[in-house]
């Protein structure tokens, strides 16, 4: 997760030539990513969870930004209400989606955060929403239930059963933000749905866990997707060629999983019964 880099007194050193292990960064025993396992987690009764205007057009252009980590995408906020946003499941509040931002791999290697089932996806793609009861992002930073992060994993196929069209578009004005620090307007209407490409949000896994960077504060509600978005390599490798604040490949820019700690994973499945379903998106 990069949201707070910004804010980080380290920002200029940090890199990902040791995927973490030299960040030196005091953590605790909640700290993200993980191997997530199927058949090891428990079994979630939990509703769903409400997407709120993830269907709706994002208002303003979207402004891609090469950080020297990721490729991210502020989300702007909408003075109408019409902020994309969640709640649902366990949470207790309504949480905006305010970011979103890519981890990847390289020609011959992959780079999602998490792991599934032991497998390592391509890249993985996170979008942040801040809890709306803080009003500050300091305050979030300093809360347990501060964030909720949803993690997507991204797969290279050949042919995509549903073309992504706004993740292709998004990864092919990847190439406009090759350097640190420069940005890119994105062309063309559309919403965080549109970008999820159909793949099915009421099964994941779920875990308390923390920032995948810098200060890798213990913050975040976790909901990571094991049905993975297809997409092909001629829109996913235009990510391998940024770079970073030193004019190197911007590559494999993951952090290592971390130990679980005796946390509980719980893993929610699809239910056909579930009346709410039908009301996943607004
Ligand atoms: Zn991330």
């Amino acid at each position: 997760m990069n949201y707070v880099l910004r804010n980080y007194a380290k920002l200029s050193h940090l890199n990902y030539d040791q995927h973490g292990r030299d960040w030196n960064v005091e953590t605790g025993k909640q700290q993200s990513p993980i191997s997530l396992a199927k058949h090891q987690a428990v079994r979630s009764t939990a509703p769903t969870l409400t997407f709120l205007n993830y269907g709706k057009t994002i208002a303003s252009p979207w402004k891609l930004i090469n950080n020297g980590h990721t490729l991210t995408m502020l989300i702007p906020p909408a003075a109408n209400g019409s902020q994309p946003a969640l709640c649902g499941c366990k949470l207790e509040s309504v949480y905006k989606a305010v970011q979103l931002h890519f981890h990847w791999g390289a020609p011959f290697s992959k780079g999602s955060e998490h792991k599934i089932d032991s497998i390592r996806y391509d890249a993985e793609l996170h979008i942040v929403h801040q809890n709306s009861a803080y009003a500050l992002q300091q305050e979030a930073l300093s809360s347990p239930d501060g964030f909720v992060v949803l993690g997507f994993m991204l797969k290279l196929v050949p042919k995509p059963a549903i073309n992504p069209r706004a993740l292709n578009k998004v990864c092919s004005q990847a190439s406009q933000v090759k350097n640190f620090k420069t940005t890119s307007t994105l062309k063309g209407e559309f919403s965080l749905r549109d970008i999820l490409a159909g793949i099915e949000r009421q099964e994941f896994f779920t875990y308390k866990g923390s920032l995948t960077t810098p200060p890798c504060s213990e913050v975040v509600n976790w909901f990571v997707f094991p049905k993975a978005i297809e997409i092909s390599k001629r829109y996913l490798r235009n990510l391998w060629y940024l770079t970073d604040n030193r004019g190197k490949p911007l590559i494999n820019n993951y952090r290592e999983v971390q130990d679980l700690h005796g946390r509980k994973v719980y893993y929610r499945e699809k239910s056909n019964q579930t009346k709410q379903d039908t009301f996943e998106y607004t």
